[in-house]
């Protein structure tokens, strides 16, 4: 091969070096933790943390409305007793007990919603751990492939530095020291139809006729990579 040939063998390679390293990474870190099942796992614990809240809140409101009970028990026996004479007093105090009896029904209706808010957290804590376990079956039913995907571009990237490594070192020190020094991106380009595939600009003909000999370095006059025939 001719150095440019070289030079874009080399570009090639580095350029799939890339990319395998990237999806490597990318699927190395999918099998160590799936983002997937991270969200439902967190999911999961957010429903949880309201369950927490609202069967705290129902205990909160048992224990309130049977204080509650207690004492108006012990009101309504005492009125019933007989013990109080004075009629105010009586008055008084069996308006007390309708009160009592009013907030009480009050606080049942309170209790009423508390419970259907805790059964909801309830049940969203079974769909959520329903959703995990899918997204766990899920997941582990994509390994597999992935580890066979990983196997095989393990294997590429070692082919792939090793042709990397051994074009290197057929390209001419002096072309290598100069490409070394070049810093655009992709550095060769190919010449189609006389034009310099990276800028489209039309290649001089003294370029061209440098290209198809090609035992010198030809550079793009527009953009300065180094050209190579397709
Ligand atoms: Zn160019």
């Amino acid at each position: 091969m001719k150095p440019a040939q070289l030079l874009f063998e080399h570009q090639r390679l580095v350029d799939r070096e890339r990319i395998l390293r990237e999806d490597i990474e990318r699927v190395t870190a999918r099998l160590q933790s799936d983002p997937e099942v991270v969200e439902l796992e967190t999911s999961l614990a957010e429903a949880r943390a309201i369950q927490e809240v609202a069967a705290a809140r129902l205990r909160e409101s048992d224990h309130e409305r049977e204080a509650h009970r207690t004492r108006l028990r012990s009101r309504e026996k005492e009125l019933m007793s007989g013990r109080i004479r004075n009629p105010t007093e009586l008055m008084q105090m069996s308006e007390e007990v309708s009160h009592m009896k009013a907030r009480f029904a009050e606080e049942e209706d309170a209790e009423m919603r508390l419970m259907e808010d805790a059964d909801a957290a309830d049940q969203a804590v079974r769909d959520a751990i329903a959703n995990l376990e899918d997204g766990r079956r899920r997941s582990a039913a994509d390994e597999p492939s992935l580890r066979h995907e990983l196997a095989g571009w393990t294997a590429e990237l070692g082919e792939v530095v090793a042709e990397r490594d051994s074009v290197w070192e057929q390209v001419p020190p002096a072309v290598q020291a100069a490409y070394s020094r070049m810093r655009m991106n992709p550095r060769v380009a190919q010449v189609v139809n006389n034009q310099c595939t990276a800028c489209r600009v039309t290649v001089t003909s003294s370029g061209m006729q440098m290209l198809r000999k090609g035992d010198e370095i030809v550079h793009c006059e527009h953009c300065g990579r180094i050209l190579v025939r397709d």
